[in-house]
């Protein structure tokens, strides 16, 4: 075959400037409106799996010829704001799943435009060091030493699997990455974390070869906070047993209700005990730096690592999060190898030695530049908006007299639909199947409606209804539309089930 040679312009993936810019406009002109008729529509079209598949023609096979940018970015923007669920919209309250913040939506553009390999220095020289000074600005906003080391990764559950191979690292006195946790003679490491913990636990025991038998789960009170008595006396057996502690996690705020573990006295012990003491900050430690929030978020600054979700609290777009480390060599003790084929010298920062990803993207970006856009207060003011709206609703909860108030923590609020007859006998027998019943039902229809978006927790067996703010779009007239709509479509599920 002959090259021509313009062959660069010819490629079928290249577009000229002109056909960039236009078919950018006209993609930012459809964003643009979506976004501002979003309040107007459902936050869901809630439909079933073969329509949307229908819709996208699933079945058609790959083509063989290529077609115009504009033509397929129309439909790519068509399909995805008819077909899909809006975690931007007003009343979108379900798991912790933040609106967007539009500047890292733009920031994306920019950040694959640019294209940089945030692996090492040498590739992406101003991308790492704007990513370091993410990792230090996000430090600073919950009050953790600046001088820490961290990374950007994808999410919560990368954001502990990091620290968790490092203490991993740190707590082994053989060569852990050599030999593995199966070394001759080697004893067993121990990790120990409350019942509440979210489930990156399990996935992290068995990804670092623990097992998930290693984790020893500490129950909690009845505020689904960490018991450090059982904690103690826990690590003190296994201690006398010749098993090795090897990180303590404490959760700053928990995906069920938002609790924020003893964190200044569990500090204290690991200290005590010197085992590495993490905090597991996904969604909660951001309202450190909101007055009146638990005081237990200020000790986040004594840990050993922290875990925290830009997707989350700082409202940036999937995907976005961040890890803190007091001292960046542990996490180059656990990760760096330097192969000959790469030569990126050490005197700059190269986050492929700080983590388990290799090539990297600027996730960064739309971090930092949502940072500066808010600045410090106009976060301090969108959290604490949503945490007042969440106390707003338990207030609303409260006053409704078909709606059982469960716990209010952070942004989280939970309760459930009880009929107005059947108050007295809650806790009985029959009526708690009754309600069992009625609200797993009243979640599925909810979430059905499009009219508002809840998801589900199990409280000491009660199965509850959740409403988690992250969420800079809700105002307080789509908080006092929620206890109605749930009250509606409760009494109809009520009336079905009676009618049984
Ligand atoms: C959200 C969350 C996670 C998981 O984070 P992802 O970003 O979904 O991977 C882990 N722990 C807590 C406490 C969380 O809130």
């Amino acid at each position: 075959m002959s090259i021509d040679a313009d062959s660069a312009n010819a490629a079928p993936l290249a577009l000229d400037a002109d056909e960039f810019r236009r078919a950018g406009h006209a993609l930012v002109d459809r964003i643009a409106a979506a976004l501002a008729a979003r309040p107007q529509g459902p936050v869901t079209p809630s439909e079933a799996p073969d329509v949307v598949r229908a819709a996208l023609g699933a079945e058609q096979g790959l083509p063989a010829q290529g077609r115009p940018a504009n033509e397929l970015l129309d439909r790519a923007a068509e399909l995805l704001m008819t077909h899909s669920l809006f975690n931007g919209h007003p009343r979108f309250f379900g798991y912790i799943t933040s609106s967007p913040a539009p500047i890292g939506m733009l920031g994306d553009m920019l950040a694959a435009a640019v294209n940089a390999n945030v692996g090492s220095w040498l590739l992406a020289p101003m991308a790492t060091e704007i990513e370091a000074q993410t990792v230090r600005w996000v430090a600073e906003l919950i009050g953790y030493d600046p001088r820490c080391g961290g990374l950007l990764v994808s999410g919560g559950n990368m954001a502990n699997l990091v620290p968790f191979w490092a203490a991993r690292r740190h707590a082994a006195t053989w060569d852990i990455r050599v030999e593995g946790v199966a070394a001759a003679g080697a004893p067993r490491l121990r990790v120990y974390a409350s019942v509440e913990t979210h489930t990156w636990i399990q996935k992290a025991a068995d990804l670092a070869g623990l097992g998930t038998d290693a984790v020893r789960f500490i129950p909690t009170d009845a505020a689904f906070r960490m018991n450090v008595a059982t904690l103690r006396r826990t690590l003190d057996e296994d201690r006398a047993r010749g098993d090795v502690p090897m990180m303590v996690v404490a959760t700053a705020g928990t995906v069920s209700t938002g609790a924020v573990d003893p964190l200044a006295e569990i500090a204290a012990l690991c200290r005590e005990r010197k085992i590495w003491f993490h905090v597991d900050g996904a969604y909660g430690a951001f309202a450190v730096c909101v007055p009146g929030t638990p005081d237990d978020l200020r000790a986040i600054r004594e840990a050993d690592s922290v875990a925290i979700d830009p997707h989350k609290w700082l409202y940036a777009p999937l995907e976005a999060g961040c890890v803190l480390v007091r001292d960046v060599e542990r996490l180059r003790a656990a990760f760096a190898y330097h192969p000959p084929y790469y030569h990126f010298g050490t005197e700059a920062l190269n986050y492929v030695d700080l983590g388990p990803q290799n090539s990297r993207g600027l996730r960064a970006l739309k971090v930092w530049l949502g940072l500066q856009h808010a600045g410090r207060e106009g976060y301090v003011q969108m959290i604490s908006t949503n945490i007042a709206l969440s106390q707003q609703l338990h207030r609303e909860v409260l006053a409704h007299a078909e709606l059982q108030p469960l716990t209010q923590s952070l942004s989280i609020t939970t309760f459930r639909y009880v009929p107005a007859d059947l108050r007295a006998g809650i806790g009985t027998e029959s009526v708690e199947k009754h309600l069992d019943a009625l609200n797993r039902e009243l979640l599925v229809r909810i979430q059905a409606s499009g009219e508002a978006f809840v998801s589900n927790a199990v409280l000491g067996g009660i199965y509850a209804l959740r409403a988690c703010i992250v969420n800079f779009h809700t105002t307080p007239r789509d908080i006092t539309m929620l206890p109605e709509i749930v009250a509606r479509i409760g009494r109809g599920i009520d009336r079905e089930l009676r009618a049984k």
